[in-house]
């Protein structure tokens, strides 16, 4: 029997339970997982959180991640969440549609349709391998050799024990194994910080969801930073949900170069009345009028949003492996970055590398598979693509106007040439590793640089 546990049940840790049980046919061997996650059972808590909800899509890379587990979790995303079709940028009025399947929803909304999955597929009493979850248990310590893991329950300040062949950290951004690890001189991190903070807004009145196309990420705006999608406007506890007959919320997620609170309401409605766009109708034809963001946030919403917290979201972390001895780290764990569409995308793609690549030692080794050996050949798979993911994320910097000239220049390209020039843009196409996505971006921008150059020492010469 091989004793996994896994620390957390975000994303990242309930793809890698549900890879594992829908391969349970395959494995040779028993395979025990333990889930520990310090919060409240996905179906107990709030879908959405005012303060710190907005859209994640799921493209290219966590579709690869979502098929790499067969066709039931496609088909539940399908149902369960909202598709994705494109982005709209209220700069160029244009919409940039996305021709590759994907989905939108907040963590919530995607943690519990993987929850959903993941209790379908325990109903195979015979399979190899076993899930079990401890809700509101958080794991307090680590001993990367002996396996051993020391967890408590809520209101209970009773230490428990238990030791596994592996433990893998898919316990986020702040991961207790990954400062553990580094504490111990197991691993090295390499930290960077952007002035990218957030703060969220919710778009509650006028019926945005009728005006604003939910299968559609809106880009409001870039300066201010500001981009919208829907999530679904679920209660806590609704589990079988169809996401067409379920009403939307829609959510933006302003961004800022820093931490400073509104002086006042009015300051706060002086941001949100800065940014005009054209109005769509029903049908989603563009309406002559445009209005401001304001229209579309009732008064009790801009008090709300006045006093919200911002979030530091520009922050990296890197590290210089991901193992050491028994522990493996995963998903945000591993590497952190500022959101830019992939959080979610690499925390799944990177599951489902560590489950193929655990998959494959255990049919390779007859007997005793080395387990160690194994999450090395994971970390020298995942961890330059999650660094290169990373890179593709530090490429957005709210506020400057280098970065914002760039990401205009090359949506004009695009517009022009029909080819993806940002690295972010790339990112979503599974055909693309983000390794491959970063490179094609610099090839493709050095060459637009050389061809503006030729262009301009042509002009220069023509005329002087
Ligand atoms: C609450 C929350 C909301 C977010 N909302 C958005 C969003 O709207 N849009 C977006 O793009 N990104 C969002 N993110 C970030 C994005 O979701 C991440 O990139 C992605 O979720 C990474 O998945 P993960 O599984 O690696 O980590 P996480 O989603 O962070 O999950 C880690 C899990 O581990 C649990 N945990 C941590 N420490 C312990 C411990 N010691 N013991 C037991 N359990 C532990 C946490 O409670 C959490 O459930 C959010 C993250 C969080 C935590």
């Amino acid at each position: 029997m091989t004793k996994i546990g896994i620390i957390g049940a975000g994303p990242s840790g309930l793809l890698l339970a549900l890879y594992l049980l829908q391969h349970s046919g395959r494995f040779p061997c028993r395979v025990a997982v333990t889930v520990f996650e310090r919060e409240e059972n996905h179906f107990r808590q709030e879908r959405s959180n005012p303060d710190r909800s907005y859209t994640i899509d799921i493209t290219g890379h966590g579709l690869r991640a979502i098929r790499s587990l067969g066709g039931n979790l496609e088909s539940r995303f399908d149902k369960e969440l909202i598709p994705f079709r494109g982005i709209h940028s209220y700069t160029i009025n244009k919409t940039l549609p996305y021709s590759e399947k994907g989905w939108t929803g907040s963590r919530g909304d995607i943690c519990s349709s993987l929850l959903n999955e993941l209790e379908a597929s325990l109903t195979d009493l015979d399979a190899a391998v076993e899930v079990l979850l401890h809700w509101n248990s958080e794991v307090t310590s680590v001993d990367p050799n002996s396996g051993e893991l020391i967890w408590q329950r809520e209101h209970d300040a009773a230490d428990h024990r238990e030791s596994f062949d592996l433990i893998v950290g898919a316990d986020g951004g702040g991961s207790m194994l990954r400062r553990q690890l580094e504490a111990q001189g197991r691993l090295t991190t390499h930290k960077k910080s952007i002035p990218n903070y957030s703060r969220i807004l919710h778009l509650d009145k006028n019926v945005p969801n009728k005006v604003l196309e939910p299968t559609l990420l809106h880009s409001f705006s870039l300066e201010p930073w500001a981009v919208g999608g829907a999530i679904l406007d679920v209660e806590s506890s609704q589990r079988d949900i169809e996401q067409a007959d379920t009403a939307k919320k829609l959510y933006v997620q302003m961004g800022y170069t820093n931490y400073r609170p509104y002086e006042d309401v009015a300051s706060a409605a002086g941001t949100i009345e800065s940014i005009r766009i054209a109005r769509h109708d029903t049908a989603h034809r563009v309406d002559e009028r445009s209005v401001d963001l304001r229209h579309y946030v009732s008064d009790s919403e801009l008090l709300s949003f006045a006093e919200r917290p911002v979030y530091h979201t520009g922050k990296t972390v890197k590290c210089s492996s991901l193992c050491a001895g028994r522990a493996v780290l995963l998903g945000d764990a591993a590497t952190a970055f500022p959101p830019v569409g992939q959080g979610v995308n690499a925390a799944l793609e990177g599951a489902s590398v560590l489950g193929e690549t655990l998959l494959e030692e255990l049919l390779r080794a007859e007997s005793g598979a080395d387990l160690g050996a194994c999450v090395q050949r994971y970390s020298d798979r995942w961890l330059p693509e999650a660094n290169a993911c990373a890179d593709i994320a530090n490429t957005v910097v709210y506020g400057s106007t280098l970065s914002r000239s760039k990401l205009l220049l090359q949506g004009a390209l695009s517009e022009l040439s029909g080819i993806d020039f940002a690295a972010a843009q790339l990112a979503k196409d599974s055909r693309y590793t983000y390794l491959e996505a970063l490179r094609i971006s610099r090839i493709r921008n050095a060459w637009a640089i050389g061809i503006v150059m030729a262009l301009a020492t042509i002009l220069l010469v023509a005329f002087f």
